[in-house]
């Protein structure tokens, strides 16, 4: 069996090194460039590839070909592959197959890595041999060759979702859905809603499906499809006699007759957003049968994920929080809702085709001042401009922190939380990130 592995990053890697493993004839073809570490790997491990190009003649003679989720299905070489009828598919559906593990399998526009983390975080603390994939460390199929986990949490894209053909998680996770990504969609919204429900088109009754009650998208969905999975919803506002939910400042838990309660001022991770990231975390534990106090222990210590509402200093009674994941309109809305005291805004980079009205009342409520980080600010100037006194642009990161600090005063809060991708003037939002620390650092 010919395998083609399109995209040489991680998970690429991880799956040449499954299929090695399991005796397929494996071949990886990156169009970039592929990292010098994997290389190693891939030469150690005796697997062909090539780089700048896809050779025709060693990729379309593949019995199976693994796209990593970078690759759009617009590309040529894809559209070649499968007018030929072979089969493209991602890499979770790919590995799935050679793993006896119970997966947890977590999607949704907004909320996916802190979720997985914590989701991870409750089942390790619980004694369980448990692995994380997805977009965080090593991919899930590179695991699935090492290791021999019993349990895996792992983070899905839409895109690894567009991939699978019969992957079914026995737990899957849908913390919400907004508009994102769409130019890989055709811009219809309807298709990337369609994309993430296909992490449940596989379950069966003895299955969980576990999602945000008051989304819209996803509550119209299920009023027009047929979910074979247990269905348990969370909210924040709603009860249910199955499901999670929050009551008078407790989140309580309902699931197969069990009940769990915790004051939700114990919760260590902050803001309403992640609430629901903890309720839904939590069922995952209910349903394995985690004990009450380690639940209770896991939720009261986790501290969060790097770059998601993350503090990072106090500085003349100012605090400084780090949000650059925030890459949408949607993990803004949650990250100024959960501010506390009058704010200085840093927002801006690339705009994916951002909506900001949602926006506008928060802005007025919280926002003193806006800096803008972006080598094009016209959208949010147009935007906010007669929301907000004080607007002022800058295009380095140093100057946006030393600007945002004359701005503050006692006892407000700095809040990079961009709205927008990176590309503009960082590497990445880890970049942004960093540096965002760094000249906080240094003031
Ligand atoms: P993802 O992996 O889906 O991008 P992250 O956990 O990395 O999600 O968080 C991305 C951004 O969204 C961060 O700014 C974070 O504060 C915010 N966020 C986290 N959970 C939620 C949620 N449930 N709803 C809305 N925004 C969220």
């Amino acid at each position: 069996m010919r395998l083609v592995i399109l995209g040489g990053g991680e998970s690429g890697v991880g799956t040449a090194i499954l299929g090695k493993k399991k005796g397929y004839d494996v071949f990886v073809s990156d169009f970039g460039k592929i990292k010098d570490s994997y290389k190693e790997v891939l030469i150690i491990n005796g697997i062909a590839w090539e780089e700048g190009k896809h050779t025709e003649d060693l990729v379309l003679n593949a019995d199976l070909v693994m796209k990593s989720p970078g690759i759009p299905d617009k590309s040529p070489i894809v559209k070649q592959l499968k007018s030929k009828g072979i089969a493209v598919i991602s890499e979770i559906e790919f590995a799935a197959p050679f793993t006896k593990a119970l997966t947890v399998g977590i999607t949704g526009s907004n909320g996916k890595t802190t979720t997985t983390m914590l989701t991870y975080h409750l089942l390790k603390t619980a004694g369980l041999n448990v692995g994380l994939a997805g977009n965080v460390g090593k991919s899930f199929a590179w695991q699935v060759a090492d290791n021999n986990y019993d349990f895996y949490v792992i983070e899905l894209s839409s895109f690894q979702l567009d991939g699978i053909v019969d992957y079914r998680p026995d737990i899957a996770i849908i913390t919400n859905i907004s508009p994102d990504h769409l130019d890989r969609y055709d811009y219809k919204y309807q298709n990337y809603i369609e994309s993430k429900f296909r992490i449940t088109m596989n379950q069966t009754e003895e299955d969980f499906l576990i999602y945000d009650a008051n989304d819209e998208a996803i509550l119209e969905w299920l009023s027009k499809n047929k979910v074979k999975a247990k269905l348990i919803p969370f909210s924040l506002t709603d009860e249910f006699t199955e499901g999670a939910y929050i009551k008078n400042n407790k989140m309580e838990v309902k699931i197969n007759h069990e009940e769990f309660t915790m004051d939700t001022e114990y919760i260590a991770l902050e803001g309403k957003h992640n609430l629901k990231n903890a309720m839904a975390a939590t069922s995952v534990a209910k349903i394995l049968q985690i004990r009450k106090e380690t639940i209770r222990e896991s939720l009261s210590n986790f501290q969060g994920v790097e770059h998601r509402l993350e503090k990072v200093l106090k500085i003349q009674n100012v605090q400084y929080i780090n949000d650059s994941k925030a890459t949408n309109v949607n993990s803004v809305f949650f990250a100024l809702d959960s501010m506390t005291t009058p704010t200085v805004w840093i927002v801006g980079g690339v705009d994916k085709g951002n909506d900001y009205h949602e926006l506008m009342s928060l802005v007025r409520e919280k926002v003193k001042a806006i800096v803008c980080l972006g080598v094009d600010n016209k959208k949010i100037i147009d935007a906010f401009g007669n929301v907000v006194d004080i607007m002022v642009e800058v295009t380095s990161m140093n100057e946006a922190v030393r600007m945002a600090q004359r701005l503050s005063e006692k006892g407000d809060t700095v809040l990079l939380s961009p709205a927008c991708a990176s590309f503009d003037l960082f590497e990445s939002y880890e970049d942004r990130g960093r540096q965002f620390k760094q000249a906080v650092k240094n003031l």
